[in-house]
């Protein structure tokens, strides 16, 4: 015996597809949404208005006078309110580090003077 109900759910399935209107790509394409009413151009460029790039607001960093973000700590020095709360040179190669302390060693002379 074939069940029931597995019979009876093809059936409806069959009738509910039937009820469906047959459509092909175009039909697809023209039931896209329209837009209601035109926007006015004062309009447009009122929403768009906001979408345009900001300034950043960056400060001289004390420690090394790199730009750097208010209230955060600088990533050129790892300085803030004086302290140093990041160790730079900790994640850099021995060549790398060499390197950077003589970076640092020529900005702060030339800041110097
Ligand atoms: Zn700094």
């Amino acid at each position: 015996m074939v069940n029931f109900l597995t019979m009876y759910c093809i059936i409806y399935y069959e009738h509910i597809l039937s009820l469906l209107p047959k459509l092909n790509f175009s039909d697809i394409i023209f039931s896209m949404s329209v837009p209601k009413q035109r926007h006015t151009k004062s309009r447009r460029d009122k929403r768009r208005s906001q979408l345009g790039l900001k300034k950043l607001n960056l400060v001289p960093c004390p420690n090394c006078h790199t730009l750097i973000f208010p209230h955060q700590v600088c990533p050129n020095c790892g300085y803030y309110k004086g302290k140093e709360i990041i160790d730079v040179l900790k994640k850099l190669t021995k060549k790398e580090r060499k390197e950077r302390e003589k970076e640092i060693k020529r900005e702060k002379t030339e800041k110097a003077k």
